[in-house]
C-alpha cells in the first residue's frame, strides 16, 4: 500500500489517545483524570458560505476545537487543507495541551482547521474565507480565551486578515487574538523561522547526546513549507549535508548534498522541488527511507508507521510536523535504537515563540531577535534535558518521557483547580 493510502486509512485522534493511554498507565493517573483529558473541552462545527469570484456560492466545513483549558487560554494553529476532518482537528488540539505544557508556557490546547485546498483558490476567495470562518469561531476566539497560529497551508497575512476581522468586531485593534502575525501588526521577530529553530536546538542537543558530529551528518527532510524548508536552511548553516527534501509533489535526493537556500528559490519559481537541477527524483515514501543521519518529517500525520519503521535508516527523528509517527511505528523505532525527538517537543519553538509575541503585545513592548532566540534557546533546551532525563529514569522512550512529563502538569493543573461545581 502507498504511504498516502496508509496515512488516510490510520485516525489521528485514535493514535492521540493511544499515546495519552501509554503515559497516562505509566504515571497511574487516576482513573477520573484520565477520563477528563482523554476527551477534548469542546469542538465547534461551522459550514459557512464564501462568494467565489465567478458569482457562485461555495459553503466550507470548517473546525474549532479547545482540548484542555487548565493551564491557561486555548492556544493552536488553523491550518486549511482538503483532508481536514474533526478527528484530525482533535488530535491537534489535544497534541497542543501536551506542547504547551513541556515546554512549560501557561496555555491550553486548540486547534481549527477548514476542509479547502487553498491552492486552487484565488487570494480574494481565501481572503473571503478568512475572514468569514474567523466571524464563525469569535464565539471562541480573543486573547484571553482562544489564540490562532499558522498552521499548514496558512501564513502571517492569514493571521492579518483574523486580527482585523476579530478587532472589527470588537471595535478596537485586538492585537494579541493571534499569533504569527505580520512585524508591522505586533509580530514578533523570529516567529516565522520559530518552529525550524526550536527544531534545530532539539536536534544539536540530541547530537550532543549521541554524540554526533553534525558538520558530518547527512540530513532528509520530508516537507518544504514553513517548517521544513526552514529547518533544512538551518542544517545547512550548522554545516550539515542536505541531501533530500520533498514537497506535495515529490522529493528530489543527492548523495553529495545540495543548497536548500537555492532549492527555495526554484520552488517559488516552479511551485515544486521537483527538477532541481543536479538532483534525482524519488518518492516521498523513499525519502523517509534513505541512508541518512537526521529524518526531519516536516509535513502531516501518519508518515511513519508499522509499514515502514522497520526501513527507516536515521539515527535521529526530529519531529518537526504534528503526528507523523504511529505508536507501533514508535515500539520499532525505539527497538531498533532510532532516537525520536517527538512533535510535542521538537516543533514547540513554534508555539513558544507565539507566547512571546502575545506576551509583547499585552506589553505593547517588543523583543530583539537576539532576545528572542536566546529565550527559545533557553526554553528548548530546559525541556530537551528535562525530557531526556525522563526517558533514561523510565526507561521509556522520548515520546512517552514528553507525555509523562506533560500529562502530569496538565493533571496537577486540573485537579488542583478542582472539580466544579
Ligand atoms: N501550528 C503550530 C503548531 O502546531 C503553532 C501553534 C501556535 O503557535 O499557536 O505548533
Amino acid at each position: 500500500m502507498a504511504t498516502e493510502t496508509i496515512a488516510a486509512s490510520i485516525n489521528p485522534w485514535h493514535v492521540a489517545q493511544q499515546q495519552f493511554d501509554l503515559a497516562a498507565t505509566h504515571l497511574d493517573l487516576s482513573p477520573g483524570l484520565r477520563k477528563v483529558l482523554r476527551e477534548p473541552k469542546r469542538e465547534l462545527t461551522v459550514h459557512f458560505p464564501v462568494k467565489m469570484d465567478d458569482g457562485t456560492v461555495e459553503v466550507f466545513t470548517g473546525y474549532r476545537v479547545q482540548h484542555n483549558l487548565s493551564r491557561g487560554p486555548a492556544k493552536g494553529g488553523i491550518r486549511y487543507h482538503q483532508d481536514v476532518s474533526l478527528d484530525e482537528v482533535k488530535a491537534l488540539a489535544m497534541w497542543m495541551t501536551w506542547k504547551c505544557a513541556v515546554v512549560g508556557i501557561p496555555f491550553g490546547g486548540g486547534k481549527g482547521g477548514v476542509i479547502v485546498d487553498p491552492k486552487k483558490l484565488s487570494l480574494r476567495e481565501v481572503e473571503g474565507l478568512t475572514r468569514r470562518f474567523a466571524t464563525e469561531i469569535s464565539i471562541l476566539i480573543g486573547p484571553e480565551r482562544d489564540i490562532p497560529a499558522p498552521d499548514v497551508n496558512t501564513n502571517s497575512q492569514t493571521m492579518a486578515w483574523i486580527m482585523d476581522t476579530y478587532s472589527m468586531h470588537v471595535g478596537y485593534t485586538a492585537p494579541a487574538v493571534v499569533t504569527g502575525k505580520p512585524i508591522p501588526l505586533g509580530g514578533s521577530e523570529g516567529r516565522n523561522e520559530a518552529t525550524a529553530q526550536g527544531a534545530v536546538y532539539t536536534i544539536i542537543d540530541a547530537a550532543h547526546h549521541l554524540g554526533m558530529d553534525l558538520t558530518k551528518c547527512r540530513v532528509a527532510v520530508q516537507g518544504f513549507g514553513n517548517a521544513g524548508a526552514i529547518a533544512a536552511q538551518l542544517m545547512f548553516a550548522q554545516g550539515s549535508k542536505i541531501i533530500a527534501v520533498s514537497d506535495s509533489t515529490g522529493a528530489i535526493h543527492r548523495p553529495e548534498g545540495f543548497d536548500p537556500n537555492s532549492v527555495l528559490v526554484w520552488k517559488q519559481k516552479h511551485h515544486s522541488v521537483v527538477g532541481f537541477p543536479g538532483t534525482r527524483e524519488i518518492s516521498n515514501a523513499e525519502l523517509l527511507e534513505l541512508d541518512c543521519d537526521v529524518l526531519i518529517p516536516a509535513a502531516l500525520e501518519n508518515q511513519i508507521t508499522a509499514a515502514n519503521a522497520g526501513k527507516i535508516q536515521a539515527r535521529v527523528i526530529a519531529e518537526a510536523a504534528n503526528g507523523p509517527t504511529t505508536p507501533e511505528a514508535d515500539e520499532i523505532l525505539y527497538k531498533n535504537g532510532r532516537f525520536v525527538i517527538p512533535d510535542i517537543l521538537c516543533n514547540a519553538g513554534g508555539v513558544t515563540v507565539s507566547y512571546f509575541e502575545w506576551v509583547q503585545d499585552l506589553d505593547r513592548d517588543f523583543w530583539t531577535i537576539e532576545h528572542v532566540n536566546e529565550k527559545l534557546h533557553a526554553v528548548m533546551t530546559k525541556a530537551f534535558a528535562s525530557t531526556l532525563d525522563m526517558s533514561l529514569k523510565e526507561r521509556v522512550n522520548m515520546r512517552t518521557a514528553a507525555y509523562m512529563l506533560a500529562v502530569q502538569r496538565v493533571a496537577d493543573a486540573t485537579s488542583v483547580r478542582g472539580l466544579y461545581p
